[in-house]
């Protein structure tokens, strides 16, 4: 298939030095490229001052930057920090970065809206715009990480705007940039791609041989229920769907991160940690519990805090390990489903 470049970002060090020699320069050229873009981490190629001024000129004419304009960018009060980016077609992203005590992680965004429409999610309504490219994706990681230095982002998750399995080749090129030791050299058990149950992406990441960490977004324990929250579970429902991500574990002796919400009286029963049981005891997999968060357009309501124990104790008994994710950064709408694009 024949990719089209549309930024400096898009190219990984192969590609790069493949295209410097249509300029005629050499292959060490590209490594000090990568130099200044993944370790001085610089926003311009006229900051590249190793670099003769008529490469740079041609960098700048041939592949520029990104757009990634920072348009606003929210604290909140447990340190979660929220940017949104407009791009050079005026379509807005967002991106939360999440401090913890010894670590940093980002939560970057595959795709300008999405189609998916989970009934929880704010980041369906406004619907699909468009696929990010590869260098709109790394450059949500660099934007981020000049943001936050001296410290680095040593964690990325693909659980901001967008269903990364649906724009699959330029997350994936995006993994492997920022995995790369010339690139931002971040684990790629510290990559996480989360997604809502698109199989045909789970059983094409199993071939990639890569660490990455796989999550996806359960949240319902019976068809009918997971239905009425995700409709993408009428296209691959949770036999295909637990059939893929069993198989995906086995094949890649990988563990499975399940995403599930809690919702008040709904998803949180009884009946509903007998399913679980059913389906997650005995094999490689974990379980992650949030609370629904608000958003203006659902009715969804969290449980209290003694039915969220509750639930979890019923799970223990049925041998299923559970931890319950506090949220972070509710207070400027970005905890998990609060994301959209205003
Ligand atoms: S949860 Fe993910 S896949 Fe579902 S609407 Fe939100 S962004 Fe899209």
């Amino acid at each position: 298939m024949s990719q089209v470049f549309k930024n400096i970002l898009s190219f990984s060090l192969s590609e790069l030095t493949e295209r410097l020699s249509s300029f005629g320069e050499s292959a060490y050229r590209a490594k000090q490229i990568f130099d200044w873009l993944y370790v001085k981490k610089v926003s311009d190629v006229r900051s590249m001052t190793s670099l003769s001024k008529g490469l740079r000129d041609k960098l700048v004419e041939g592949l520029p930057f990104p757009v990634l304009k920072q348009e606003k960018h929210q604290a909140s009060q447990d340190g979660t920090v929220k940017f949104l980016w407009s791009l050079h077609d005026g379509e807005r992203i967002e991106t939360v970065l999440i401090p913890m005590e010894d670590h940093n992680t980002l939560c970057i965004s595959s795709q300008a809206g999405c189609k998916f429409s989970c009934g929880f999610c704010a980041s369906g309504i406004g619907g699909w715009k468009r696929n990010l490219d590869c260098g709109e994706i790394v450059g949500q990681v660099l934007n981020a990480a000049r943001a936050v230095a001296p410290k680095s982002i040593t964690h990325i998750v693909f659980m901001g705007v967008g269903e990364p399995f649906d724009n699959y080749d330029n997350v994936l090129k995006a993994a492997r940039i920022l995995n790369a030791k010339e690139g931002l050299n971040i684990a790629a058990r510290r990559i996480t791609i989360s997604t809502c149950g698109v199989v045909p992406g789970i059983k094409r990441l199993e071939t990639e041989g890569l660490q990455l960490e796989l999550s996806v977004s359960l949240h319902a324990s019976n068809d009918k229920v997971r239905s009425q929250l995700m409709p993408v579970n009428r296209k691959y429902p949770l036999k295909e769907l637990l059939g893929a991500c069993r198989n995906y574990a086995k094949e890649t002796n990988r563990q499975v991160t399940f995403e599930y919400i809690l919702i008040k009286d709904l998803t949180c029963t009884e009946q509903a940690a007998n399913e679980l049981q059913g389906h997650l005891r005995g094999w490689l997999c974990k379980l992650n519990l949030i609370a629904c968060n608000p958003v203006e357009e659902f009715s969804y309501q969290p449980p209290t805090r003694a039915e969220i124990e509750k639930f979890l104790s019923m799970l223990e008994r049925r041998g299923i390990h559970a931890t319950f994710r506090t949220p972070r950064g509710r207070d400027i709408a970005a905890a998990c489903g609060q994301l959209r694009v205003s």
